[in-house]
This record gives structure tokens, C-alpha cells and sequence, in this order.
């Protein structure tokens, strides 16, 4: 254990959590975190994971040397900064001229800050030279990130600041449970509700947040986008849309017209077993006035048609003309700290930094000239990430990965394959700052810094851009991600410039998205700490920022929003006699994530200690199955053994499991990794399963 860190003073910073960036400030002996009231995300709430953050600085089993496996079969063992990193490079080399660039894959993380994000991916494009890059933001919101280009031209989460929620006459939340993953967002919905709004929640379970809702609805897993092209008809077919403004802003609503004419009324409650007059109660709410706003979070996204789904919803935004007007339109509440950020500057497969095309030849000679290489030789598009995790050690898959701020053993639907994987790997190197269950693997692990003991930028859920600020001291012979990067890209012989400041880095950054859809160009350090944040894009110093994009034109071509029909397919793996009953899996209060920081926290602990499967009384009957009991749930891909929770908040159709434990109660061992066609999300959020009790001697 690294001891009691060196406090640096009371420093404001933001939470090592979750998208909110709740603003914390740190500070005193022992360390502990206080909220700040500034921040308007928070204005001086926390959740318990936020004010028991200060706990993870001294957790016992921080890692503060590298640790290095001689051979396959050998532990791993303390070994000097020098060794490890001569050890990757070596490794990158042997491999590399052996099977080719591509022999080296990375994986990135939607926690690491702008400056780790944006550095990862020039490593992997210009010291790999590799097109085997991706990150765990994939599985986390890529599929609004997809429809909002398609509909929008631009992907950014809210299209408000949060301030503008309590202003809404309606909100409408599907597929998202804030009260426990962000509880201080409710603030700004419950101060809606003071005002006279309405919250309306879709979730197959009544959740803390739907017990909160004016309306709440609760459809079968899997079949949101009927639920979101039925509420469309009903909306024409009550004369609610808003036909002028479809004629001024958009494009395509004749053929979504049509397509939705087949979605009547009684056909979408059979499918989506929601009442008629739900669906219909939801529209009014939405339509009464001129500022509802529709979010959708991963409830609504991770599925094998989570592009389609979102855009259903975005279709009926648009149809009732509210995006593109002040404190309304359809927004995705991003989940991971960075998230974000974490997707706009170059770790996902197909894209350069400030949201650019890789396979844009402008793109890539504005990007080359940043770097100062030739453009030639930043490779093209990858594979996404659970591709490329699958891909691990198999013929034209790479032979290494180094990953960086994720835990994919826990984290990855059929978490068992992916183990296979890694486990096929030649070489397995992992930065982290304790030994998750996918650091356990490699064959290098890198003690690395974390977020009260760094600086650098956050781009929170409204896309703010804000300042994680150094507040203790790492403790002696931990490394940030920068030094990491650099020290490598010295031994790999990288061309370009490797500067482990991360306010050098970021004003690369700047450089390197000016003109790209993500401008920060125009955010500074100093900016940030004067304005007390700053919205992208950015594109000069006396440029405002943009809290509200699209008031004047969305960011297409023509400057109009784009209708896109679809058509409601179901899940990818349907329940059946064998598997009769939908497994949803998503996230509870007190752990974060695949748990790898929560559940070294004994609050959090105390309060969460183990996975569970929550279900209806009535089916738990029909199984033989009592409150406590433990219980066996096993799809197609394997067997988890969980407590059973009975609750009459579920469907009877429907059980739950919360996914950030390892170990026998690993939700994503049963998870089908069916991916979207565009956004190559995983359907963590829907498959078929069955249950039985398991026997007590
Ligand atoms: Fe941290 Fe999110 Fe909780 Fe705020 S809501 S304290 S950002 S985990």
C-alpha cells in the first residue's frame, strides 16, 4: 500500500466517475473530497461513489512497482520501469517484423482524459503504425454517437446545458436510470417537476428514477424502437406534430411517414406490451410545449439495432420540432468520465482527432501536419472493439494489445471468449493502477497514475470541457499514461514529438482538431479555469464555445436534420423454450463500471457487495425460487450463479443482473456480443436465459 499521499493543497477538481463530472474540490489530511457549488452539474451534491472517491488514492493493493512475467507460466514479478517498457518494445519489434504492423493491437478507455486519449491514439497511428486501435466507449454509446451523425451531422451528447433541463415542460428519459448512476442529476428533473414538467421514464423495470416519473413505461426488452415509431404514428394521428417546422429544418419525413403508418396503436402494444393510452399520454406530454427534450442512455442503445433505436427516437424529436430550439431537442446521457471526450480525438477505430474520417485524405493531411509526418503512413480504419478483442491471437488478428483505463474480462459481452482470447495472446501489457482480472493476465502490467494525482481535461455530458487538476501526489514509482507513451515511442523510435505535460499535449490537441467537428482549438487551460468550463466546438480564443449547437442550422450539408426510417426487428437472440426469459443487465448505486476501482472501496463495498439477479415473485414461483436464494441463470454462452432479489418492479417476463462483479457472478459471461451494423455496439442489454434454484446442502 502506497501510504497517505502528499496533499498539493484544497484543489477543485471533478470526480473519477462518472459522465456528470461531478466538481469536487480535494484536500486535507486524511484526504477527503468535499463538493463544490460551483459546478452547475452538481451544485454541491455528490453520490456516495463520489464522496467516497478520496478512499481509492490509499487502496491496499495499489500496484507502485511494474510487474513483469518471465515466461508464460511464471508469476508476475516486481521488475524496474526500464525493464518493462525495453520488455513492450521489444515485444512491438519482435512481433511487428514478424506478422506486421497490424500484430499490435490497443485498446483505449472513455476514462482517460482528452490529453491520454488523443496521445494513445497517435501512438498506436504513428509509433505502431497500427489500424488495431479501439476503446471501451464502443461498447458504452456508439450507437447514439452513430444516429446523432446520421440525423445531425455532429455527435454530442446533450444539446443543452444541464441548467436548461429544469426549465422543460417535459423530459422524457428512456432506457436510463440517473437516480442510481448519476443521482445528482435528478436534482435538474426534480426541479422540473417543481416547476410543472412532466418526467416520463421508459424501462423494463420501475427503477429509482421511474418511481420518480409522472408516466412510467415498461416494455419487453428489446423493443424500444416500436415503441418510439408507435408513439410517432400517434403523434401524426393526433395532429401533434410540427409541420412548419419539419418544412424549415429537415429532410426525409415523407418516407418516415409512411414507414410509421404501420406502426398503429395496438400492434406497437403487442409487441411492446405498453398500453395504448401510455404511448399516447407520453406524446401529449411531449408535445404540449415548446421545451421537451428526449435523452436516451445505454438502456436504449446497447442493442443489435441500437443506431435504429436512437434514431427512432431522434425521428420523433423532430417531428415534434424540438431539437435545434433553445432547452429542448434529443440528447444521449453519456455514461463513462470521459466519455465524451474519450471519442473525439482519435482512439476509435475509424476516426483522427476532432471527430475526423480517417479515411478522409483532407483529414489525414491536416492531422500528418500536426504530427509532422507524412500522411502516408497513419494507417486506415480498424476493427471495432469487440472485434478486435476477438481477433486476439487468431491468424490476421494481433498478437499484443496494450490496454490502457479498461477491464474487458468483466467488462465485454461473453466475457469467457474474450478471456480465450487474451489468453491466445504472444503478448498481454496493461496500464493500470491495481491488478484488475485483466491485468492478472499480462505479461506486463504498468502502475500508472489516476485522477486526483494528474492533470489534464475532461469533456463532460453536456460537452464542457473542464480541468482535472492535480490535488496529492502519486505515490513514488507510479507513471502517468504520458510518461508511458513517451518512454515507449523513445525505444520504438517514433517520429513526432512525445511530451509528457499534458497542457503541451493538450494545446497539440487543439492543433490537431481545428477545422474537425470536435474544435477545441479555441480552449485553454486558462479559459477553463476563468469560465469555469467550456463548450465545444470551440474554433477560436474569442469564440464563446457552443452550449447549444444547431439553434441556426444542424451540422449537415444543407444545414437540415435528417429523418431516417426503420423498422423494428427485435432482439438478436429471441426467447424460446429452452431460454424463456430476457436477461437485462445494467448498473446499481454503489459500484461503477467493471468495479475494478468501486470494489476496492468498503463503503461501496458495504453497500453493494454482490452481484444479484433481480426478478418478479411470480416467475421466482413458477421456478422455485425464494428471496435470497441463490440461483443459477445460464444463456447460450454460459452460467452465472447469483443471489436471487425478488422484486415486483420487473417484469414477470424479465430478470436483471447488474454486471460489475468478476468471479461466478460475472453478468457478461451471458451477454450476446450481436453487434449493430453501424455503430458495432454490442447487445449487452437484451438475450434469452433461463433460471433454477440452486440446491443448498
Ligand atoms: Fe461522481 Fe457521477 Fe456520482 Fe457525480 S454522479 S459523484 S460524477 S459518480
Amino acid at each position: 500500500a502506497p501510504g497517505a499521499p502528499a496533499v498539493v493543497g484544497d484543489t477543485p477538481t471533478h470526480c473519477p466517475y462518472c459522465a456528470l463530472q461531478c466538481g469536487m474540490t480535494v484536500g486535507g489530511a486524511p484526504v477527503r473530497v468535499t463538493p463544490r457549488e460551483d459546478v452547475p452539474a452538481n451544485r454541491g451534491g455528490l453520490c456516495q461513489k463520489g464522496w467516497t472517491a478520496a478512499e481509492l488514492l490509499t487502496v491496499p493493493d495499489r500496484l507502485t512497482t511494474p510487474l513483469m512475467r518471465a515466461h508464460l507460466d511464471a508469476p508476475l514479478e516486481p521488475c524496474t520501469w526500464d525493464e518493462a517498457l525495453d520488455r513492450i518494445a521489444a515485444e512491438i519489434a519482435r512481433l511487428q517484423e514478424r506478422h506486421g504492423r497490424d500484430a499490435i493491437g490497443v485498446f483505449g478507455g472513455g476514462g482517460l482524459t482528452n490529453e491520454k486519449a488523443y496521445q494513445l491514439g497517435k501512438f498506436a497511428r504513428i509509433a505502431l503504425r497500427t489500424s488495431q486501435i479501439d476503446y471501451n466507449g464502443r461498447f458504452c454509446m456508439s450507437s447514439a454517437a452513430a444516429a446523432l451523425n446520421r440525423a445531425f451531422g455532429l455527435d454530442r451528447g446533450l444539446p443543452v446545458p444541464i441548467t436548461d433541463l429544469a426549465r422543460a415542460d417535459a423530459i422524457m428519459v428512456a432506457g436510463g436510470n440517473v437516480a442510481e448512476t448519476m443521482p445528482p442529476f435528478m436534482r435538474h428533473l426534480t426541479e422540473m417537476r417543481e416547476r410543472g414538467g412532466a418526467l416520463i421514464v421508459i424501462d423494463p423495470r420501475r427503477t429509482a428514477t421511474a418511481r420518480q416519473a409522472d408516466l412510467h413505461l415498461q416494455p419487453t426488452p428489446g423493443t424500444d424502437l416500436a415503441l418510439a415509431n408507435g408513439m410517432l404514428h400517434l403523434a401524426i394521428q393526433e395532429g401533434l406534430i410540427d409541420e412548419e417546422y419539419i418544412d424549415a429544418r429537415t429532410g426525409g419525413f415523407e418516407q418516415v411517414r409512411l414507414s410509421v403508418n404501420a406502426y398503429w396503436p395496438d400492434r406497437v402494444e403487442r409487441i411492446t406490451g405498453v398500453p395504448v393510452p401510455q404511448m399516447r399520454e407520453a406524446v401529449r406530454l411531449l408535445a404540449r410545449g415548446r421545451r421537451s427534450l428526449i435523452l436516451t442512455a445505454r438502456g436504449a442503445e446497447q442493442h443489435a439495432r441500437g443506431t435504429d433505436t436512437v434514431t427512432a427516437f431522434i425521428n420523433l424529436a423532430l417531428a415534434l420540432g424540438l431539437p435545434g430550439r433553445e432547452g429542448s431537442g434529443y440528447g444521449c446521457l453519456t455514461g463513462q468520465g470521459n466519455g465524451q471526450g474519450g471519442r473525439e480525438h482519435g482512439q476509435k477505430a475509424d476516426q483522427l482527432p476532432g471527430y475526423r474520417k480517417i479515411d478522409d485524405p483532407a483529414a489525414r493531411a491536416h492531422v500528418a501536419a500536426v504530427w509532422g509526418v507524412d500522411p502516408g503512413i497513419i494507417p486506415g480504419p480498424g476493427r471495432s472493439a469487440y472485434e478486435l478483442l476477438d481477433a486476439l491471437g487468431t491468424d490476421d488478428g494481433p498478437k499484443a494489445l496494450l490496454l490502457f483505463g479498461s477491464n474487458p474480462v468483466v467488462s465485454a459481452p461473453r466475457s469467457n471468449r474474450i478471456e480465450d482470447r487474451l489468453n491466445a495472446l504472444d503478448f498481454l501489457a496493461v496500464s493500470d493502477f491495481v491488478l484488475s482480472e485483466t491485468a492478472l493476465r499480462a505479461d506486463v502490467v504498468l502502475p500508472t497514475t489516476q485522477w486526483a494525482e494528474e492533470s489534464g481535461t475532461m469533456t463532460n455530458l453536456e460537452g464542457r470541457v473542464l480541468r482535472r487538476r492535480r490535488a496529492v501526489d502519486p505515490p513514488a514509482g507510479v507513471r502517468s499514461d504520458l510518461e508511458i507513451l513517451a518512454g515507449l515511442a523513445e525505444r520504438l523510435d517514433a517520429p513526432g514529438t512525445w511530451s509528457t505535460d499534458p497542457a503541451e499535449v493538450f494545446d497539440e490537441l487543439r492543433a490537431a482538431s481545428a477545422g474537425g467537428l470536435a474544435d477545441y482549438s479555441g480552449i485553454t487551460y486558462e479559459r477553463i479555469e476563468r469560465e469555469g468550463g467550456v463548450f465545444w466546438p470551440c474554433p477560436s480564443e474569442d469564440h464563446p464555445g457552443t452550449p447549444r449547437p444547431f439553434l441556426d442550422r444542424f451540422a449537415t450539408p444543407d444545414g437540415r436534420a435528417r429523418f431516417t426510417p426503420v423498422e423494428h426487428g427485435g432482439a438478436a437472440e429471441r426467447t424460446d423454450r429452452d431460454y424463456p426469459i430476457h436477461l437485462t443487465t445494467g448498473r446499481v448505486l454503489a459500484q461503477y463500471q467493471s468495479g475494478a476501482q468501486t470494489r476496492r472501496v468498503a463503503p461501496l463495498v458495504e453497500a453493494a457487495p454482490e452481484p444479484f439477479v433481480e426478478l418478479h415473485p411470480d416467475l421466482a414461483e413458477r421456478h422455485g425460487v425464494a428471496e435470497g436464494a441463490m440461483v443459477r441463470v445460464t444463456s447460450r454462452r454460459g452460467t452465472v450463479a447469483v443471489r436471487a432479489r425478488l422484486v415486483d418492479t420487473i417484469r414477470h417476463d424479465t430478470v436483471f443482473i447488474p454486471f460489475h462483479w468478476a468471479g461466478e457472478g460475472r453478468a457478461n459471461l451471458l451477454t450476446n456480443p450481436a453487434l449493430d451494423p453501424l455503430s458495432r455496439m454490442p447487445e449487452f442489454k437484451v438475450c434469452a436465459v433461463r433460471i433454477e434454484p440452486i440446491e443448498q446442502n
